[in-house]
C-alpha cells in the first residue's frame, strides 16, 4: 500500500475534515504511488487518518476520498455518485448539478444534468483514474441516455491532465439540449459552450431578478446566453440591454430570447470595462444593474488583481444607476472570499459617491452545495444593493 505522510502538526486541518492536503505539509511518500493512485495518509506518528488520491503535479498534492480505512474502488465510486444525485431534486426538462465535487464527497468531479444528457467534468488525476466508474454511474440513474465529458478546464493543466472532450456514455443526441428554468427555455451548447454549457448555479438569482425587473431598465453586464436579461424581459422590464465580449455567446442568447418569444432586447457584443466607460461618459443610465463577471482569481493568488477589476466595474455600476437604482453585483472566484467581496463593493461606492445599502446576500443554487468542511465551495457570492433616492 502507497502512504502519505505528514509533517508534525500538519493532520489539524485533516482532523477538521477539510479533503486537501496541500504539497508543503508532505513529510515523505512510501511505496511509489502514481498519479490518481489511492494513498493513505498518516499523521507523522504514523496514524492512519484518511484515504486520497494521489496527484504529485499539484500543489494540492492529495484529495481525500474518505476519513476513514476503506477501499477505494468502482462500487465505492459509484455509491458516492448515487448518494449526491440522490440528494437533488431531478425534474425532466430542468437543468440540476448532480456532483458538485468536495461538497459532494467526490473531489474533482462536477456533473450538470440537462434533460436526458449528463455532462461530466474530471478535473483532478483521482477524479481521472476513475473515469470509467464514474461514467457507467451517471448512465445508469433513471432517465439518462447519455453522458458527455467537458474535462476542458484550465485547472486540469495544473493536475498534468491535457483536455479530453467527447461522448463517454450513450449515443448522440438528436435534437438540440434544451431546459426549462422556472418557465423560460435555454438551450445548452454542451459542446462548445462554457463550463459544461450552463450556468445552473445563477439558477433562482435569475428569478429573483425577474421579480424585481417591473416597468424598470435593464443592463445584463456579462449576459452570456442571456439568462439574466430574458428573466428582466420575462419580468416586464420596460428596457433590457445585455452585453458579452462572446460572439457565439450572443449568438445564443437571441436564440433563446427566440425560443421564448421574448422579444425587444438590446444585445450588444462589447467588452464590459469599455462600454461602461462609453455609457457613462454618454451620460445613459439604468434602474438596474446585474454584474456577472468571469472568474477574476481563479486562487487567492490572483486576489489583487481581481479586487481591482471587481472595483473598477463596481464603481462604474454605481455611477451608471439612477437614483433609487439596484445593482445586482456578482463574484465567482474561489480566491476572493464573501467579505472580501463585500469590502470592495463597499470601497466602490464610495469612490463613486453614493449611498448604497445592501438589501440580499446572494448564492449558488442548492444544488451547488457547501460542505462545511470546505468553505472554498463558496465560491459564488452576490450583493443585491440599493442606492439612494
Ligand atoms: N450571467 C451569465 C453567466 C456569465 S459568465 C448567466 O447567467 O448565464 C461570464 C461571461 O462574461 C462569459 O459569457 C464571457 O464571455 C463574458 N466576458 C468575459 N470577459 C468579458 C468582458 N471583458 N466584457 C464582456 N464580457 C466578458
Amino acid at each position: 500500500m502507497h502512504k502519505l505522510i505528514l509533517k508534525p502538526g500538519r493532520e489539524k486541518s485533516l482532523k477538521r475534515r477539510h479533503p486537501w492536503i496541500f504539497s508543503g505539509g508532505v513529510a515523505r511518500v512510501e511505496g511509489n504511488p502514481q498519479a490518481g493512485d489511492t494513498v493513505d495518509v498518516c499523521s507523522a506518528d504514523g496514524a492512519l487518518l484518511a484515504v486520497a488520491a494521489y496527484s504529485p503535479q499539484s500543489q494540492i498534492r492529495a484529495r481525500i476520498w474518505d476519513w476513514g480505512a476503506r477501499e477505494i474502488d468502482a462500487a465505492f465510486i459509484a455509491q458516492r455518485v448515487l448518494r449526491a444525485a440522490a440528494s437533488r431534486d431531478v425534474t425532466q426538462d430542468a437543468g440540476v448539478r448532480l456532483v458538485h465535487g468536495e461538497s459532494d464527497g467526490l473531489p474533482g468531479i462536477v456533473a450538470d444534468r440537462y434533460g436526458d444528457t449528463v455532462v461530466v467534468q474530471l478535473l483532478s488525476v483521482g477524479a481521472e483514474r476513475w473515469r470509467d466508474a464514474i461514467a457507467d454511474a451517471l448512465a445508469g440513474l433513471a432517465g439518462v441516455a447519455r453522458v458527455v465529458e467537458r474535462s476542458d478546464a484550465d485547472v486540469r493543466a495544473l493536475e498534468g491532465l491535457q483536455p479530453r472532450n467527447g461522448l463517454l456514455r450513450g449515443s448522440t443526441a438528436n435534437g438540440p439540449l434544451t431546459v426549462i428554468e422556472h418557465g423560460l427555455r435555454f438551450n445548452v451548447d454542451a459542446e462548445q459552450g462554457h463550463k459544461t454549457g450552463f450556468y445552473l448555479d445563477q439558477r433562482d438569482n435569475r428569478l429573483t431578478l425577474r421579480n424585481l425587473a417591473r416597468g424598470k431598465t435593464v443592463l445584463d453586464c456579462f449576459c452570456y446566453s442571456g439568462g439574466f436579461a430574458l428573466n428582466a424581459l420575462a419580468g416586464n422590464a420596460a428596457a433590457v440591454t445585455a452585453m458579452d465580449s462572446s460572439g457565439p455567446a450572443l449568438q445564443a442568447a437571441r436564440a433563446n430570447a427566440a425560443l421564448n418569444q421574448l422579444n425587444g432586447a438590446e444585445w450588444l457584443e462589447a467588452d464590459v470595462f469599455k462600454t461602461l466607460r462609453t455609457f457613462r461618459d454618454a451620460g445613459r443610465t439604468f434602474d438596474l444593474i446585474v454584474l456577472d463577471p468571469p472568474k477574476f482569481a481563479p486562487t487567492a493568488a490572483h486576489a489583487e488583481k481581481a479586487a481591482r477589476a471587481y472595483k473598477d466595474i463596481n464603481l462604474l455600476g454605481f455611477k451608471l444607476l439612477n437614483p433609487g437604482g439596484m445593482l445586482m453585483s456578482y463574484s465567482c472566484s474561489g480566491g476572493v472570499s464573501a467579505d472580501l467581496f463585500q469590502k470592495i463593493v463597499a470601497g466602490a461606492a464610495l469612490d463613486a459617491g453614493v449611498d448604497a445599502r445592501i438589501e440580499g446576500w446572494l448564492h449558488g443554487a442548492a444544488d451547488h452545495p457547501v460542505a462545511l468542511n470546505f468553505p472554498e465551495g463558496e465560491y459564488l457570492k452576490g450583493l443585491l444593493l440599493r442606492v439612494s433616492a
